[in-house]
């Protein structure tokens, strides 16, 4: 219990981002992120694990200044005008190439929107430091729980660790009509994962293809997923797990975010 005694102790975080268009909007979405952060203790720094940023091995963001990212095409100018200037934090990143040896550090990407969209509903003023972990295309599923296990000493450091994705992310079931009801399959491979993640539960949240077909059409590829499994997998006994907002956008991406501790 020593833990709960740290005032810097963190949560850690898995945020849903969905549409860019979020970065601009005001909604129960960002209105809640914005709740979020001010319910949280100052973090030193912020990591996030973004599911836009996909490497051959892991890659720790390294800049002192990094850019904003504008990794998506077909959205109004606005969007791309968007600046998210928070400065980087290069010794948070020797830390995570530390408890990641085979980690690398990267100081050639920026922040994309998996970070900034969400980011500037919770500290809109970037006056806290940002870097980013990228997700390994070329490691198994379990590979990034372990990874998640080495990054729970950062909670402790005061940094707050955001895996930033959607539990279903699913282009081919979207659709653009507003309030277009949820497609089945995405409101029940939600409230699998919720269940799993309210358990903690490794084997489930690793081994999600067991849903069956529901995970195929929620997951038809796993990067928005994985960001989650480095948020639970740095939980642990003592965190209370809280869904800090739920629902399903476009009828087919989770908005679920889940706070652990
Ligand atoms: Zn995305």
């Amino acid at each position: 219990m020593t833990s709960r005694a740290n005032p810097n102790r963190m949560p850690a975080l898995f945020l849903a981002h969905g549409n860019p268009m979020n970065a601009l909007a005001d909604n129960t979405f960002t209105r809640g992120l914005t709740a979020l952060a001010g319910d949280l203790p100052r973090p030193k720094a912020v990591l996030v694990v973004s599911a836009h940023w996909q490497t051959r091995g892991t890659h720790v963001l390294s800049s002192a200044n990094p850019r904003t990212i504008h990794d998506f095409g077909g959205f109004p100018e606005e969007l791309y005008e968007v600046q998210y200037p928070a400065a980087g934090s290069p010794e948070f990143a020797a830390c995570v190439c530390e408890l990641i040896p085979e980690a690398r550090a990267d100081d050639a990407w920026g922040l994309d929107h998996a970070s900034w969209s969400i980011l500037r509903h919770m500290w809109p003023d970037a006056d806290v430091p940002v870097f980013e972990l990228s997700l390994d295309a070329t490691v198994p599923t379990a590979v990034h729980w372990e990874l998640g296990t080495k990054l729970a000493p950062l909670r402790d450091a005061g940094v707050l660790v955001v895996g930033s994705g959607n539990i279903v992310h699913s282009f081919a079931g979207i659709s653009w009509e507003p309030d277009a009801p949820a497609k089945l399959w995405a409101e029940e491979f939600d409230a699998w994962i919720a269940d799993a993640v309210s358990r903690r539960d490794r084997d489930a949240l690793v081994n999600y293809e067991s849903a069956g077909t529901m995970a195929r059409l929620s997951v038809p590829t796993d990067e928005h997923y994985l960001p989650l499994l480095y948020a639970a997998a740095m939980s642990d006994e003592n965190d209370e797990v809280t869904f800090t907002h739920i629902g399903i956008d476009m009828s087919s991406m989770s908005m679920r975010c889940v706070r652990f501790g």
